[in-house]
């Protein structure tokens, strides 16, 4: 054992809720700053951290290895835990975004190629699981390199 003994406390109960962000270091303080206190959950909450964030949901043609084990993840969290609410995040300058071909979209800017994928992925989760609410977001930063999470585009 090295440190202090953690002061955090197993959680009981349940939850319906969770979420989807990539795992780029620049923003895992903000995601969970974002989740626990914009969004005021608590620590409450389901989370795949995953390269791309919910890209490999949308790649069945492209790599569909990649899209049938994250279907499977989701699916895990969504029977096990009774989701009913769904986050999903994307983030600026997402490197494993930059390493996906660009004739899987029909946009040239990578923001809109995000939320166009964000919003495919919630047509999709609406339709398996209609109990399902989904949210999509998108994570940028400012002028001060601040980090902003706003709702995507649609
Ligand atoms: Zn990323």
């Amino acid at each position: 054992m090295t440190g202090d003994p953690l002061t955090s406390k197993i959680r009981s109960g349940g939850t319906e809720t969770l979420a989807i962000h990539c795992g780029d270091f620049r923003f895992q303080a903000a995601f969970h700053e974002f989740l626990n206190r914009s969004l005021n959950l608590n620590g409450n909450y389901d989370l795949m951290v995953i390269p791309g964030g919910p890209l490999s949901l949308t790649l069945f043609e492209y790599l569909p290895e990649y899209q049938r084990a994250t279907s499977k993840w989701f699916r895990f969290f969504a029977e096990l835990h009774n989701i009913k609410r769904l986050i999903l995040i994307q983030h600026q300058d997402c490197a494993f975004y930059r390493s996906m071909p660009d004739h899987l979209h029909s946009s040239s800017d990578l923001r809109q190629r995000q939320e166009q994928d964000l919003l495919r992925v919630k047509e999709r989760v609406e339709k398996e699981f209609p109990q399902i609410a989904v949210e999509l977001y998108y994570a940028g930063w400012d002028a001060t390199e601040h980090v902003i999470i706003e709702p995507a585009r649609a």
